[in-house]
């Protein structure tokens, strides 16, 4: 063969230039698709290792038309956002590692409007002039929730912290010992309450807390009464704690704020669907809580937010604080918050548009069906390289929401004969779109509770391919 009489400095002088590669068909073709950089940046690694191979005594083919797959292989690579979109078959509701809620198609389109063009962020229409950030959001919040006033900053421990700095900094906000919970590892009230300059002053015991146990502790430095949702624990068997209403009775007869701090912060009773103890924020209000704060992200199912609403001279009060400009959310977020509290003008409307929502309170049988739906769409591929079932399990609501609430659930339950149930988790994990899903003994389970309708192609798809690199 005349190849093989080649030296290495022929094969390597065979080898294409950057810029060729780049000005013929396949160059335009990729530079249109993605970006100048990364195109040349997968053209020159490629090359690159071509060159290597020669070297070690290999004798690749280095026409374009022979490596031209790889480096789109590479393109395809470098052009995915590192933020990208997953589907969620773990059957935790709102899952803090996977983006907590997903926002309705309302609130989407709401988000895309706005942020898309100009708005009235801060402008007064009918004016003509300058107008509030706040303002837009306030009304339907107050509409909602019963309060006097509404403000919404970044997160809800934003909400906690300005709350505390407007209030109790260098001063006493007294809380149940059993209320000093930590969320996810960052926020634990004890160190909000340091980092906000306010002091702790924590009252009763794990289990029990009287009312008695605030009254002895309050005292002329006591800023605020503070109650805070357990969120992801629950205290039971011997135990005692205040309710909010019985503070307020405290608080006004020692002309102190009461603030409670309820986490997730659900606008529609959840008793009706089976799921107990967890109050609304208009009861709270109702209750007469001089301030509550909750999340936009968690039960709301919104962006990610705080939202402080309560007394209009407290809230008026916080408003002034310095605090709250480094705390502001943006008009993404606006948008999206206002589109989400609109549809909670509807309550039936709110539990089927509203993706948290909908998938905690989805009827057993709706999500049976999903399972179904997914395995006749597997069994049809895969049936000869796993054993595949529909099975009864349990889902979460997750973000600290709901602790020890049980959400019976169908999964569609997949045991790999061919290949380990790590290696197909990994499989599905490392896909495109990835698929996160558990597993449970030799098997990996998708819970149905937490796919959408539209994604179920997407996912059996997924599933088949990971089988598919098997063989
Ligand atoms: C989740 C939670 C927070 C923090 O809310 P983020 O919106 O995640 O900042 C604060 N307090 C309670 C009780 C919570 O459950």
């Amino acid at each position: 063969m005349v190849e093989n009489h080649m030296t290495i400095q022929e094969k390597l002088s065979k080898l294409p230039q950057v810029n060729e590669c780049l000005k013929g068909p396949y160059g335009q073709k990729w530079l249109e698709g993605s970006y100048r950089k990364i195109v040349v940046r997968a053209v020159r690694e490629v090359i690159e290792l071509k060159r290597r191979a020669i070297l070690n005594g290999l004798d690749p083919d280095v026409s374009l038309d022979a490596i031209a797959g790889e480096i789109e292989n590479l393109i395809r690579k470098y052009s995915a956002h590192k933020l990208r979109p997953l589907i969620n078959a773990s059957g935790v509701v709102i899952h803090t590692n996977l983006g907590r809620a997903i926002l309705s198609d309302k609130a989407i389109s709401n988000v895309a409007a706005i942020a898309g063009g100009y708005s009235n962020l801060e402008y007064e229409i009918s004016k003509g002039k300058r107008g509030k950030r706040y303002s837009h959001i306030k009304d339907i919040i107050k509409e909602l929730t019963g309060a006097e006033d509404a403000i919404v900053v970044n997160n809800n421990a934003a909400a906690v912290l300005v709350c505390l700095d407007t209030f109790a900094r260098g001063r006493e906000v007294i809380v149940s010992r059993g209320e000093l919970v930590e969320i996810g590892g960052s926020f634990r009230i004890p160190e909000v309450m340091q980092a906000s300059g306010a002091i702790l002053r924590e009252v009763g015991t794990t289990n029990k807390t009287h009312l008695s146990d605030y009254e002895n502790a309050v005292c002329g430095n006591t800023g605020l009464l503070m109650k805070v949702h357990q969120s992801n624990y629950k205290v039971i068997g011997f135990t005692e704690e205040v309710p909010v209403e019985r503070l307020v009775v405290l608080g006004k007869a020692f002309r102190i704020p009461v603030v409670d701090d309820l986490g997730s912060g659900s606008l529609i009773s959840l008793e009706k669907f089976g799921i107990h103890g967890e109050p609304t924020v208009q009861e709270v209000i109702k209750q007469g809580a001089d301030i509550v704060t909750f999340s936009g992200d968690k039960l709301l199912g919104g962006p990610q937010a705080g939202i402080i609403v309560g007394k209009e001279k407290l809230i008026q009060k916080i408003q002034k604080n310095p605090m709250l400009r480094a705390l502001r959310i943006d008009k993404m977020t606006f948008a999206a918050l206002e589109a989400t509290f609109m549809q909670y003008l509807d309550e039936e409307k709110a539990l089927q548009e509203i993706p948290t929502v909908r998938m905690l309170t989805q009827p057993l049988e709706v999500i049976r069906k999903r399972a179904a739906r997914i395995h006749a769409l597997l069994k049809k591929s895969i049936s000869g390289q796993a054993e595949l079932k529909i099975v009864g399990d349990q889902s979460r609501a997750g973000g600290g929401s709901l602790p020890e609430t049980d959400f019976p659930t169908y999964a569609v339950s997949v045991r790999p004969s061919g290949i380990s149930v790590n290696g197909l988790e990994e499989r599905l994990r490392r896909g495109v779109p990835p698929v996160i899903a558990r597993i449970q003994g030799d098997a990996l389970l998708i819970d149905a509770r937490t796919i959408q309708d539209r994604e179920i192609k997407i996912l059996t798809g997924c599933v088949i391919a990971a089988f598919g690199n098997n063989i």
